[in-house]
């Protein structure tokens, strides 16, 4: 599969979290960083915490990083307690969310006195109201790029109503967005890239598994870098592997990296020439059994047909 495709366009608003399909709730504005916002979330307004209920909120790779070191928890013992599954972005691609208790469908980090993880919260928690599209034509890091912001307006959200006033800039400085954009944009690219593809192109249930494992639990990704052939098959640089040995983000970024060849076939692994020579040699000898199975069959093909000839030759002649 080739690494390039018609355009992907990364819709934060829409690819992390939704309360309510409504598309007028979306201000038909395009706005830039230094577009003015009027809105604050704070304890005293009425509806503090409506949104944290009864809402689909996806966790990114660094979401899970993130809230499995605030939780002390390991990221696959985050999964299995707080997400359920979920498929990314109305793909194939799985992935997870929250998973909602009780009556009101409420986040399980809710309390009335607000959010317990905040300062670690998802990154959908700190984009709404602001969505933000990234049309990327390419697929490529150099390709052309065109950004920009909109405001989501749900009746139910009354911090439009607070009279501070900001620009979208100072906004997303606040909430912490711009290292949440760079943390999850290669992964969010990937799920933008199967969207993109459709149906036409088919992936396989192995690599939908190696999707789900490099983004839910890095950890046991990491093993599987260490401890299975994966070494053997890859060429990688003593430096990268000093890195992703110890640290997470690192790790992280590296599996992106490589689901992006394996999925997509992007540059950016190098498989070890003696193993590209066999894998080389496989597929000719495969090919070269298929050629004299082929022949085999055309063979035993002509023979029956011969024999049949003959015998209605033999009948016409008696
Ligand atoms: S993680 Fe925190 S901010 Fe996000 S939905 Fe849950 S309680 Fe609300
Ligand atoms: S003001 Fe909006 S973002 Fe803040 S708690 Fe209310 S609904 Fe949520």
């Amino acid at each position: 599969m080739s690494d390039t495709k018609p355009n992907d366009e990364l819709n934060t608003a829409k690819a992390f979290s939704s309360t309510d399909k409504n598309p007028t709730n979306i201000m038909p504005e395009k706005l830039n960083l230094n577009s003015k916002l009027q809105f604050e979330c704070h304890p005293g307004v009425s509806c503090f915490t409506a949104c944290c209920h009864n809402i689909k909120i996806i966790l990114t790779p660094y979401d899970i990083l993130t809230l499995s070191k605030r939780l002390d928890m390991e990221p696959n013992e985050v999964v299995t307690e707080y997400t359920e599954p979920t498929y990314l972005e109305k793909t194939d691609m799985p992935g997870v969310q929250l998973k909602l208790v009780g009556e009101k469908r409420a986040c399980p980090f809710v309390t009335p006195a607000g959010c317990t993880v905040y300062t670690d919260r998802p990154s959908a928690c700190r984009y709404y109201p602001i969505g933000m599209a990234d049309f990327h034509e390419g697929g490529t890091d150099d390709a052309k790029e065109e950004k920009f912001f909109f405001i989501v307006k749900e009746p139910h959200c009354k911090g439009h109503e607070e009279p501070k006033k900001w620009t979208i800039g100072e906004w997303r400085a606040d909430q912490g967005v711009d290292v949440r954009d760079e943390m999850n944009k290669e992964w969010l690219r990937l799920v933008m890239r199967r969207k993109s593809f459709g149906h036409q192109a088919t992936l396989s249930e192995a690599a939908k598994r190696m999707f789900f494992m490099a983004s839910t639990d890095l950890h046991t990704f990491r093993r599987f870098i260490f401890e299975s052939s994966f070494l053997d098959t890859y060429e990688v640089d003593e430096q990268t592997l000093e890195k992703i040995k110890e640290d997470d983000i690192e790790l992280m970024h590296f599996s992106f990296k490589y689901l992006a060849n394996t999925l997509f076939g992007a540059e950016g692994m190098t498989i070890k020439q003696d193993k590209l020579q066999s894998k080389i040699e496989e597929i000719k000898a495969r090919q070269e059994k298929s050629l004299l199975e082929a022949e085999k069959e055309y063979e035993e093909l002509k023979a029956e047909r011969d024999r049949m000839r003959a015998e209605r030759e033999a009948a016409d002649n008696q």
